[in-house]
């Protein structure tokens, strides 16, 4: 294994509003169980605010995926032609926001997965 190998990105992006579906699960799941001691019933509730406020941060952090990827220079018909993703599986991408062209190379469509743009180092504005 080359070193370049060793230390490609492990990315997984998780979308808030799946976080804050699974902390309403978890929520109704407490009530649901009345026999739980009370102090430990605070101590989830405790740590499912702090589950909260980190998705406050994911929010932002979404929205300015979007913004990237809308005002960014290397998009081309919603798809970036700055990244090559060999592996997209390995990176949290999903396939069907795959575009395969004919020369073997693998873009995203950022208009369907903008959560690529998020800590993209590559981001270059459109020129007016
Ligand atoms: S911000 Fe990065 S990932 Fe997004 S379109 Fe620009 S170069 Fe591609």
């Amino acid at each position: 294994m080359s070193l370049e190998d060793n230390l490609k990105p492990s990315i997984v992006l998780v979308s808030p509003s799946d976080l804050e579906e699974e902390i309403k699960k978890i929520e109704e799941e407490i009530k649901s169980h009345e026999q739980i001691d009370v102090d430990f019933q605070k101590k989830i509730h405790e740590e499912i605010d702090n589950i909260s406020k980190s998705l406050s941060w994911l929010k932002i952090a979404e929205s300015q995926g979007v913004w990237k990827s809308k005002t960014c220079k290397h998009v081309s018909n919603d798809t970036c032609n700055a990244w090559n993703i060999s592996d997209p599986e390995k990176l949290g991408i999903p396939v069907d926001v795959i575009i395969f062209n004919q020369d073997g190379s693998k873009k995203v469509s950022v208009n369907k997965f903008p959560g690529l743009c998020i800590t993209c180092p590559l981001y270059e504005p459109k020129r007016a």
